[in-house]
């Protein structure tokens, strides 16, 4: 049995502690390797070694640092197939959808080789008499990541790059389900140059991120997560006295208006509901049709698009739609939560409960399901369902499906598919949503923007990536100078008695 151990010191160390999680292969429900869940003394012990390579770390000029970055951001690319057949693996995701989560933070170390310009200063000339003012940004010191399973190169990316950037030490624990990407993304770091000991990968559990939280070394953490644990980590360490940024579940709306293009929102929905099988943070759940045209003609639209998609393992191709969902608990959920939709009313047009495939019969595959009458006191619109299902909530009017999103308690992502610009202003400006798109289905920004949610999708301050990293991973120091008037003016430079 494959056994994956630590990141530490610039190489894979075993775990001593004995306790492992299994990872699966999602597509026939078979144990593939363990990993191994890091013990305190551990933990401690990666803490304290980034510590002292981040004093020499942040003491590297900003452009040597960016060098290191444009090395491994070539690394990644020269690793992209390798990479993404590492995150299928064990995610069950396509190849292509896997290159897609390689690239999006392949993006963000791109940016990040741009550091020395985001971590300029300001300056101020002659603020008073003989005064100058300026800021620094300065590293924090030793940061915590903590990541999750459906995107195990691109979220751990979005936390390593930015905090190295700016001249800090991370420990980074990904996912257990998931985290052989990372360990790989680690490596590439190092053969890039990143001194030993300013990343360090630590597996673990629940044990391993209270251990984080508590420690005094660790100065700031970025999770991303479910809302639970987003809410209770971000709790935690603002107790401790860090500087936290905890994002985590959604529940995102597409709005669609009588004038949209059908074939394109129905395209849209397709890719958005049913891609990486719904476990995306950004995937639409819910559409919104306005008016009972618009949502009989979207059903109408949707159900042989539905029909025609291909579930299965990612091996079985690039024709594959999307794969299994992570975990046998995680199906059961799902099921679950369809069955609670039958049951409390919804209209079920499309059923995935029974879904099987010849060969892998014990992989955790869900068909793709469509539900249409949905109403908010379901427990299929309330919960995040994070798989293949999406439900329809027929609206009357646009404030009404303004007002649905609005009251929902998610705010990580949104979409109205028109033709009319006027209504896709109004909603981008009125709409309580941290990322909106306008006839776009998963509007990510890109790496040079930030990407963070409102309402319980994130805690906390400040976005990821982007400028607002830089921001959340420095702290600013400000110094206000006085030269006093000396050689320039009252000195005499002639060699003259004593007075
Ligand atoms: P999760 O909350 O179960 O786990 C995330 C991380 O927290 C993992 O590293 C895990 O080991 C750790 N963890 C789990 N339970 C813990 C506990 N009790 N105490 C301390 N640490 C704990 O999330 P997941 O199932 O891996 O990922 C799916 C969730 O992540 C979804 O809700 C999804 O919406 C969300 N997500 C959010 C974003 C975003 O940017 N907002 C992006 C991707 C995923």
């Amino acid at each position: 049995m494959q056994e994956i151990g630590h990141w530490i010191n610039g190489q894979r160390v075993a775990g001593t502690s004995g306790n492992y999680g299994a990872i699966m292969n999602p597509a026939t429900g078979e144990q593939q390797a363990q990993v191994a869940l890091a013990t305190v003394a551990e933990v401690e012990d990666a803490i304290a070694k980034a510590a002292e390579a981040q004093v020499k770390w942040a003491a590297v000029n900003p452009q040597r640092r960016a060098r290191v970055f444009m090395k491994f951001g070539a690394l990644i690319n020269e690793h992209m197939e390798e990479l993404a057949e590492l995150v299928s693996r064990e995610h069950g995701k396509t190849i292509p959808d896997a290159k897609g989560d390689v690239q999006r933070g392949l993006e963000v170390v791109e940016v990040c080789m741009g550091l020395p310009s985001a971590l300029k200063g300001e300056f101020t000339d002659n603020g008073g008499p003989g005064i100058d003012l300026y800021s620094m940004r300065q590293a924090l010191g030793v940061v915590a990541g903590i990541t999750p399973f459906n995107f195990p190169a691109m979220i751990p990316l979005w936390k390593m790059a930015p905090a190295i950037a700016c001249g800090n030490a991370m420990i980074l624990k990904p996912s257990e389900r998931c985290p052989s990407t990372a360990m790989r993304l680690a490596e590439l770091f190092s053969e890039a140059g990143l001194p030993d000991g300013v990343l360090q990968v630590v597996n673990g559990d629940k044990l391993t991120v209270d251990t984080l939280l508590d420690n005094e070394t660790i100065q700031a953490v970025g999770f991303v997560g479910s809302t639970p644990i987003a809410q209770y980590i971000y709790g935690r360490a603002a107790t401790n006295g860090k500087r936290a940024q905890c994002f985590g579940g959604a529940k995102n709306h597409m709005i669609i208006m009588p004038d949209a293009d059908m074939d394109k929102a129905a395209d849209a929905l397709i890719g958005a509901g049913y891609g990486a099988a719904g476990e995306r943070c950004m995937a639409i759940s819910v559409a919104v049709p306005v008016g009972q045209e618009t949502a009989d003609k979207l059903i109408e639209k949707l159900v042989p698009r539905i029909e025609k998609l291909k579930v299965g393992p990612y091996t079985a191709g690039d024709d594959v739609d999307y794969g299994p969902v992570i975990t046998e608990a995680s199906k059961n959920r799902i099921l679950g939560l369809i069955n609670s939709g039958v049951d409390q009313g919804a209209t079920l047009v499309t059923d995935g409960r029974d879904f099987t495939l010849q060969g892998y019969e014990n992989g955790y595959f869900v068909g793709p399901t469509l539900f249409d009458n949905v109403t908010p006191d379901m427990d299929i619109y309330k919960e995040e369902i994070f798989g293949p299902v999406l439900t329809q909530v027929r609206m009357d009017n646009y404030e009404d499906a303004l007002q649905l999103v609005m009251d929902n308690e998610y705010g990580n992502g949104t979409a109205i598919y028109t033709g009319d610009g006027d209504v896709a202003r109004d909603f981008a400006s009125r709409v309580n949503v941290g990322m909106v798109g306008i006839n776009f289905p998963i509007p990510v920004p890109l790496s040079y923007y930030s990407f963070g949610g409102w309402k319980k999708s994130a805690f906390g301050d400040l976005n990821q990536y982007g400028p607002d990293a830089f921001k959340f991973y420095t702290k600013t120091k400000t110094v206000t100078a006085r030269w006093f008037s000396g050689i320039k003016d009252g000195a005499a430079l002639n060699f003259k008695a004593m007075d």
